[in-house]
């Protein structure tokens, strides 16, 4: 049992993310999962980004709105039932929550598992209230958070502990553990919070061994950023899988690889 809790599709007429992406087709990343024998995903689309990898605010006929990237993505899940289920990324910098928003939500509650939030490219501080109203949602909807977290002043690691302490109900997953840092703050706080979590995505190899060692094989979730740079973004991660399955228990090898992805987010996978 493989699944990837961090993979991307979708097109947008602008480029985001340090990648520069902004066109991921999602028949490439069914290719992706099927060549890396990859068993499950969990997707987000791209079109949730408001500003572009330079911090420019994409112009409104620019952007994709909520509901439109609702509908691709939930589109999406439904012609790959057996393979994918999808976050909802919000865009709280451009839109409110509607109630619009919030049944389609419910009436497709199925097939999404949870929220994206991704503070960089919407250009708010994690903080900000402007994500209250999504947060709450969350909970009364059972929905984790996958966060994106880089200490830029906006997704910084200090704003998840505090978001977790004020949202004790949800489950938070911090994509990346502090992207482009030594990942210590990230491995400390997930280790000293119940309800945070996090994954594998651009992490170290090295660092990913420890963050298991010290939070714990529940505490870490496989995922790979797939198919941000092509179909085989996931390749560089075989040997990671590898190291994981060497290293750890069966049982927690199968927690980090699998197992914490269908708890934390409650797929309808089958065990196999
Ligand atoms: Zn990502």
């Amino acid at each position: 049992m493989l699944i990837d809790s961090h993979t991307h599709i979708g097109n947008i007429p602008f480029e985001v993310g340090k990648n520069r992406v902004n066109n991921l087709p999602g028949k490439d990343l069914i290719i992706s999962l099927e060549k890396y024998k990859i068993d499950f995903a969990i997707v987000s689309g791209i079109e949730g980004a408001e500003f572009d990898t330079d911090f420019n605010l994409a112009s409104k006929k620019m952007q994709v709105s909520q509901k439109e990237g609702l509908e691709r993505i939930l589109g999406f899940v439904r012609n790959n039932l057996n393979k994918v289920r999808a976050l909802f990324w919000i865009k709280p910098y451009t839109e409110l929550l509607t109630k619009e928003i919030e049944n389609i939500l419910a009436d497709n509650r199925d097939l999404i598992c949870g929220l994206k939030v991704h503070p960089t490219l919407s250009n708010l501080k994690f903080t900000d209230r402007r994500f209250y109203p999504y947060l709450e949602m969350a909970v009364s909807h059972g929905l984790t958070v996958q966060v994106h977290t880089e200490n830029d002043g906006r997704s910084n690691i200090k704003f998840v502990g505090k978001m977790a302490s004020i949202f004790p109900e949800l489950k938070f997953v911090m994509v990346h553990m502090g992207m482009d840092s030594d990942n210590g703050e990230a491995i400390a706080l997930i280790k000293g919070t119940s309800n945070i979590y996090g994954d594998t995505c651009v992490v170290k190899h090295e660092n990913i061994i420890k963050a298991i060692k010290e939070c714990g094989a529940d505490k870490i979730l496989f995922g790979t950023d797939s198919i941000v740079n092509g179909i085989d973004t996931c390749k560089k991660y075989i040997p990671l899988i590898e190291k994981i399955r060497e290293t750890f228990s069966e049982k927690e090898a199968a927690n980090v690889l699998g197992l914490n992805s269908m708890r934390i987010f409650d797929l309808p996978v089958s065990l196999k």
